[in-house]
């Protein structure tokens, strides 16, 4: 089964103590497409400017991504651009232009409207709104965000919340949304606002699912050098989703394993710039990255 994703389409330049890399290929849907294409087919939503380079386009048709819902209209593509401190986890953005964003308004491709899964990565929650008005009865749909949406736009973002299987947000959007200090005391509170999968992201510290099967402590894998961490929420994500959509069977019985696989897609993300290494990928050095996890979490 396929994966449909909507989300930035984004050209971002980084900056670390180590090296600065301008206009290189990002955006939420970018990451989390690359990372969902390891493991099923991917359909992605999103919009670039006339500036956008035609390799990148060649980057997405690699990974064999339906371009279909990718318009290319007149004016610039989204530009981001962030600075990281030495300890490479705080990140300050530097711009944010949304150029093409600001006005689309995607219509869906009538063979995108049956897709079962549906990943509504960080967007203005409107658009992710706007996207998921069109899909017919999807059986899985997870919404991503970010701080600036939970300043300018909470109240559409409640609302989004209500229309959610999962919810997926880092561990100070969680605090900033709940007023919650403890994680567990937050998944609760964001239980409560409607998602039945509730994923709170830890960086390097992994992640917690509150679900209906109970809590799931997801590591993140042991990476002893992060070149650029930019998009590993993403690709995160992506990679669960991605797995989710090819596994057979039911969600709860997938969704840890899922978790497992993005977060050692997203390690992958996290060891070059902007996509560099994750569309290096194969899907066996995921699998050795999965059994490492494996054997550092196991214990009887
Ligand atoms: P992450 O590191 O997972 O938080 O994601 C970083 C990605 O988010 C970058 O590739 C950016 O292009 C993208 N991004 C930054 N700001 C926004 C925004 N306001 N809306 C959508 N995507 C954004």
């Amino acid at each position: 089964m396929s994966v449909l994703i909507v989300g930035s389409t984004a050209l971002d330049s980084i900056k670390t103590p180590k090296a600065e890399n301008p206009r290189l290929l990002g955006g939420s849907a970018s990451h989390a497409a690359v990372a969902a294409s390891f493991f099923s087919p991917v359909k992605l939503i999103g919009v670039v400017g006339e500036d956008f380079p035609k390799r990148y386009l060649q980057l997405y048709k690699r990974h064999r991504i339906d371009l279909q819902g990718l318009q290319m209209m007149p004016g610039k593509t989204f530009h981001w651009s962030g600075e990281y401190e030495a300890n490479m986890n705080n990140r300050r953005t530097l711009l944010t232009e949304l150029g093409v964003f600001e006005t689309f308004t995607p219509t869906l491709p009538a063979s995108h409207q049956k897709d079962p899964f549906v990943l509504l990565a960080n967007i203005a929650p409107s658009l992710q709104h706007h996207v998921l008005n069109q899909m017919q009865r999807p059986k899985f749909v997870v919404a991503d965000t970010m701080d600036l949406w939970l300043n300018i736009a909470l109240p559409d973002l409640l609302k989004l919340l209500k229309r959610l299987d999962g919810f997926v947000l880092n561990d100070s959007e969680a605090h900033q949304l709940t007023s919650e200090d403890n994680v567990f005391a937050a998944l609760k509170k964001i239980h409560k606002l409607g998602p039945k999968y509730v994923i709170i992201k830890k960086g390097s510290h992994g992640s917690i699912l509150s679900g209906p099967g109970g809590f799931f402590i997801c590591p993140a894998y042991p990476l002893h050098k992060v070149v650029d961490p930019t998009g590993a929420g993403d690709s995160f994500v992506g990679g669960m989703m991605g797995y989710l959509a090819a596994a057979p069977g039911v969600i709860d019985d997938n969704i840890r394993r899922a978790m497992i696989y993005g977060s050692v897609v997203a390690s992958f993300c996290c060891e070059g710039f902007g996509l560099v290494r994750t569309t290096k990928l194969t899907r066996s050095k995921v699998k050795q990255r999965v059994k490492e996890l494996e054997r550092l979490t196991r214990f009887d």
